[in-house]
């Protein structure tokens, strides 16, 4: 497909297989774009039926199209269905279906394949330890605002002492 055609669809998901996958940077090369109703099956490569996605999730997807094949059920569109009314991850990575729709897409594309398991973990992992580092920023911050004050006090007691002191002689 020309590139022409392929950057937008790689925008429009943010360089990230759309089917719930990884992004393009954790595999280190650029994802391919999917069809969303297959060619075989009438799809066009208008920018609407084209999903930015892992040669794997579109590998496991395949030709699959609802109205021909079984079990009907129609997998959901990225671009178009809101996901998180379908699915739901887990603290372990793992994603489950919310829907008979959910459920079928996790099952088509195998969205709990070890590998994408241990990546959804890995970026929790990430997430937490730049929310932890955040919350230490933080702490950092307001223990130098403290200790600035301190230094502030200590510097007017000295004062104070010092005018005291003068007095008196
Ligand atoms: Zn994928």
């Amino acid at each position: 497909m020309a590139d022409e055609l392929r950057a937008p669809v790689r925008e429009r998901f943010n360089a990230r297989c759309a089917y719930r996958g990884v992004h393009e940077d954790a595999v280190g090369a650029t994802l391919t774009i999917d069809h969303h109703r297959p060619r075989t099956r009438g799809g066009t490569s208008d920018a609407e039926n084209l999903v930015y996605a892992c040669a794997r999730c579109n590998e496991h997807k395949g030709a699959y199209w609802h109205e021909q094949d079984f079990p009907h059920v129609r997998l959901l569109h990225p671009g178009r269905d809101d996901l998180t009314q379908h699915l739901r991850e887990s603290d372990d990575g793992r994603i489950a279906g919310l829907t008979r729709e959910g459920e079928f897409f996790v099952q088509r594309l195998r969205l709990n394949r070890p590998q994408l398991v241990a990546y959804r973990r890995m970026r929790r992992s990430d997430a937490e330890l730049n929310a932890e580092l955040a919350a230490t920023r933080r702490h950092i911050e307001a223990l130098e605002r403290t200790v600035l004050d301190l230094r502030t006090a200590l510097e007017s007691a000295a004062d104070e002492i010092e005018r005291r002191l003068k007095g008196r002689s």
